[in-house]
């Protein structure tokens, strides 16, 4: 048999980290709120079953506030699943417990996992659920996705759920309280002809549910009936808490033996010490100069000293173990020049130059992991939440903003959970600037080539600069009518801090190293060798390496090249890399190393203003081609043309002020 499964329940309380161990996936898991904000089906094999488990966006309630919210809503209402395993926290059992019995209320079958007993372990504590399974008449199953274990045990149970013929549908204390048997029998063929449970829509209307209210289409009369109930929101709250209250009682309890009593004391230490952190980290007069301290940290790390030795030894190994012994080989075997050029220079040197920057790639991934493990980024988001409201964003547009610093492709993607249109517009088009980690061999390249000794400090610099513009961009566009957003603010729980997982850490350099070894070997490996032969050859004179003659991509490239004259860049070679950098970042460096280096691109008085100046247009130039197709997907043809548009426009005028100011600062102290 088939059996459709979906994973629903508060976000962050593991349902992804569960989908993932249930099916042996690698979906994106992060200690903050809204990483998922899409569905994700997977089918798996059990005996001679199949199982379709899907992982849907974290959300609160069935009556809905934010976009992912929604998709998880009509997904439950809607779509026919045999079974909800509904994931809760055992730190927040009876706020998780308030949605699993919402989705009792509609009549589904269900199983509660009740996940990271491994926290509650840690603190003294263990945790029974056969009162909540008595009163419920469900299975309650302790779990720990975090420890893995027992994951055959739990998909029998899932299985064992799903084959039961009826659903648990009980009628609980409350109804009677409430008076539902009266509505729902009002409503009940309009609730039929929706295939929802009456007793169910009789609840929402108690609540004023707008959402269910529409669908139900109620008569006027029907109306008129039901006009002295309206809105008992906080009584039906009130209810579902008390229930819940009761059935929880003593289902948390502490562990009687020395050894765990030594835990809790050591926890209680332990807890607060963790409100001391948040009132260190939220100190509304040092918190922003943390955030600045961490941020310099992690640059520091990728581009300081462990990144550049790690890097210096990929050279190494390129250079001396690769490409000299290759380059005699090919010259001893008596191979054309022009094949020999084409393998060591175009495509050894042009794919090695992007490839010595894997060691700093995995870095600042291994970085961005760590901060979104540990639950700082909810953190950022929320204490960055009064700025951004003031500039037309969220606190959540932090999380997206914040992840642009590794891919802006991903990025955008999670911008699809923020609640409202013009803050989700803005945030993706804003999102590119946050540099990211495909253009980090260019900075590192340019800078070590003509600030070996302040190249930290400078490339921090050129990521600062990407958020300051972003954040001006953002003013700009709070200006004009159309992207006016309204005051929003949001409802967010501050994750709990966790220590990184070290098979997270693990997962996360293993699946970069892939990603970023098969876009090498793909899209910059073909577009490189393009690129070389088209800046090699003529149309009219074949291979021209040595003569006079101007290749096809020297004339293509003059045709454009006086647009950068201005901006101090205008040799073809810049202007080459630059094209080809529209379709994936990391070509624009192997490109101006297989056509002679940085040193050979930038010449004469002015070269490192020049250099500077590349590297602030790359930084804020149109996005690559994968980043482009999700701003389309996500926000549409004509916001992909206005980001392109924006993103052109602000990379040519930074680029130009930078290039001129320092122009006219450098004359000047010429005469002192
Ligand atoms: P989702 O938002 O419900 O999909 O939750 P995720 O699967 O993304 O997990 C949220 C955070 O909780 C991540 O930092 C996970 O590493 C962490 N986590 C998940 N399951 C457990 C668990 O059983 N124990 C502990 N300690 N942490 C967990
Ligand atoms: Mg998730």
């Amino acid at each position: 048999m088939e059996y459709n499964v979906a994973l629903v329940g508060n976000p962050n309380v593991g349902k992804t980290s569960l989908f993932n161990l249930l099916t042996s996936s690698n979906e994106h898991v992060g200690n903050w709120h809204g990483v998922t904000v899409d569905k994700k089906t997977k089918q798996i094999k059990y005996e001679d079953d199949l199982l379709n488990i899907t992982d849907l966006p974290g959300l609160y309630s069935l009556t809905v506030y934010s976009g992912e919210e929604a998709i998880s809503r009509d997904e439950i209402l809607f779509h026919d699943y045999d079974l909800i395993v509904c994931v809760c926290e055992c730190g927040n059992i009876s706020r998780n417990l308030y949605l699993a019995l919402q989705l009792l209320e509609l009549g589904k079958k269900v199983v509660i996992i009740v996940n990271m007993i491994d926290e509650l372990e840690r603190k003294g504590m263990k945790f029974c659920g056969d009162k909540i399974e008595y009163h419920l008449g469900v299975a309650v199953v302790p779990f720990s996705a975090k420890r893995g274990g027992r994951v055959e045990n739990l998909t029998e149970t899932i299985i064992k759920a799903a084959k039961q013929v009826t659903s648990h549908k009980k009628e609980y204390d409350y109804y009677q309280k409430l008076n539902i048997d009266r509505i729902s029998d009002i409503i009940k063929t309009n609730a039929k002809n929706i295939r929802l449970d009456e007793q169910y829509c009789a609840i929402k209307l108690l609540e004023n549910d707008e959402y269910i209210k529409d669908k139900l289409q109620l008569s006027y009369a029907q109306n008129k009936l039901l006009l002295n109930q309206n809105d008992m929101q906080v009584v039906v709250a009130k209810e579902r808490y008390e229930f819940i209250d009761k059935i929880i009682l003593h289902a948390i309890s502490p562990i009687y033996n020395s050894k765990h009593r030594q835990k809790s004391v050591n926890n209680i230490a332990y807890c607060n010490n963790l409100c001391l952190i948040d009132k260190i980290v939220l100190n509304k007069y040092i918190c922003f100069i943390i955030f600045f301290a961490i941020m310099c940290a992690i640059f520091y790390i990728t581009f300081g000293f462990v990144g550049q030795t790690l890097s210096n030894l990929f050279v190494y190994i390129i250079e001396s173990l690769i490409y000299a012994p290759l380059e005699v080989l090919l010259t001893e075997l008596g191979c054309m020049l022009w094949l020999k050029l084409l393998i060591c220079d175009g495509i050894i040197m042009g794919v090695g130059a992007v490839l010595v920057f894997l060691p700093q790639i995995v870095l600042l991934f291994c970085c961005l992991a760590f901060l979104e493990e540990s639950g700082y980024v909810s953190r950022i988001a929320f204490m960055m939440d009064g700025i951004f409201q003031k500039i037309g964003l969220t606190g959540r547009s932090a999380f997206t903003l914040i992840m642009g610093f590794g891919c802006s492709a991903a990025a955008i993607m999670s911008a699809r959970g923020l609640e409202n249109e013009a803050i989700k517009k803005k945030t993706i088009l804003l999102t590119p600037f946050f540099s990211c980690s495909a253009k980090l061999p260019i900075y590192v390249a340019i800078v070590s080539t003509f600030f070996l000794e302040i190249s930290p400090f400078i490339i921090t610099l050129i990521y600062f600069l990407g958020i300051i513009i972003a954040i001006v961009v953002a003013c700009i566009l709070q200006k004009i009518a159309r992207f006016k957003s309204e005051d929003c603010s949001f409802i967010m729980e501050l994750s709990a801090y966790r220590f990184p997982r070290f098979d997270r850490i693990i997962e996360i350099i293993v699946d970069n190293v892939v990603a970023f070894l098969v876009r090498v070997g793909t899209v910059v490996f073909a577009l490189n060798v393009i690129v070389w032969i088209l800046s090699n050859f003529s149309f009219s004179h074949g291979f021209i390496v040595g003569t006079d003659y101007k290749s096809i991509m020297q004339l293509i490239a003059s045709v454009i090249a006086p647009i950068f004259l201005p901006l101090g860049f205008s040799s073809w070679n810049a202007v080459s890399a630059l094209l080809s950098g529209v379709v994936a970042k990391e070509v624009v460096i192997a490109s101006i190393a297989s056509s002679g280096g940085i040193s050979a691109i930038f010449v004469g008085e002015y070269a490192a203003i020049a250099a500077v100046s590349f590297m602030i247009f790359t930084l804020l130039y149109t996005p690559c081609i994968a980043t482009l197709t999700i701003i389309k997907k996500e926000a549409g043809a004509k916001w992909m043309i206005f980001s392109i548009a924006l993103s052109l426009t602000t990379a040519y005028v930074c680029a130009l002020i930078f290039y001129w100011s320092a122009r006219f600062i450098l004359f000047f102290m010429s005469f002192y």
